[in-house]
């Protein structure tokens, strides 16, 4: 059984799994990385995560993976790489822009030498 923040805030975890069904990906990601209890306890439901994707405006389709997708491919590490920012692929300074190659997993910053460079 897990216990956690459930049992410590008084909140069964029932009353938590409701309250993330309702909100979104970036909603997820951000509780997701917030303590140990939320990283195991969504970890372990990834169709919450899928449920959040179907709920977006506009809605976010399933990833089309390969026939044998690594074990590193989770709900997590998709919304990960849409929501998550991370580094300009060109200057290496940290974005929050959606990526602009999913197959590549690349963003790029909004500078024009970023911008116009072929990688
Ligand atoms: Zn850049």
């Amino acid at each position: 059984m897990l216990l956690g923040y459930g049992q410590r805030s008084g909140f069964p975890a029932e009353i938590v799994l409701e309250i993330c069904l309702l909100v979104t990906p970036i909603d997820l990601l951000k509780l997701y990385y917030t303590c140990r209890y939320f990283k195991t306890f969504l970890g372990q439901r990834p169709w919450v995560w899928r449920r959040a994707r179907q709920r977006f405006l506009p809605p976010i389709p399933d990833p089309v993976l390969p026939p044998d997708p690594t074990a590193n491919w989770s709900e997590v590490a998709y919304i990960s790489l849409i929501f998550g920012g991370g580094k300009c692929s060109i200057c290496h300074v940290p974005v929050q822009t959606l990526p602009n190659s999913f197959a590549m997993k690349e963003r790029r910053c909004k500078r024009l030498a970023c911008i116009t460079r072929w990688k």
